[in-house]
C-alpha cells in the first residue's frame, strides 16, 4: 500500500509533480512522487526524493506543495 505524507510546511498549490525513480531504463521503478510549487521544485528534486532520480511533470488538479506518496517497493517489484 502506498503511504502518504507531507514534507514541508509550504501552503502553496503545486505546479509540479516530481517523480522519483530508482534504477534506470527498463528496470526503473517509481518509488515516490512529491508535489512542489515553483519555488520548491529544486528542493523537491534535491531533497524530498531522498536521492531518487527526479523527473518533473506539470501537476494536474489541485495538490499542495510538499505532499508525497511513497509506493511499496515490494508491490512494485
Ligand atoms: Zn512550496
Amino acid at each position: 500500500m502506498p503511504t502518504f505524507g507531507k514534507v514541508a510546511t509550504c501552503t502553496s498549490p503545486a505546479v509540479w509533480m516530481v517523480e522519483g525513480y530508482s534504477g534506470t531504463g527498463g528496470t526503473a521503478s517509481l518509488d515516490r512522487t512529491v508535489y512542489a510549487c515553483q519555488r520548491h521544485q529544486v528542493t523537491a528534486e534535491a531533497q524530498w526524493l531522498r536521492g531518487l532520480i527526479p523527473e518533473s511533470r506539470p501537476a494536474s488538479g489541485l495538490h499542495w506543495c510538499g505532499t508525497f506518496t511513497d509506493y511499496d517497493p515490494e508491490a512494485s517489484g
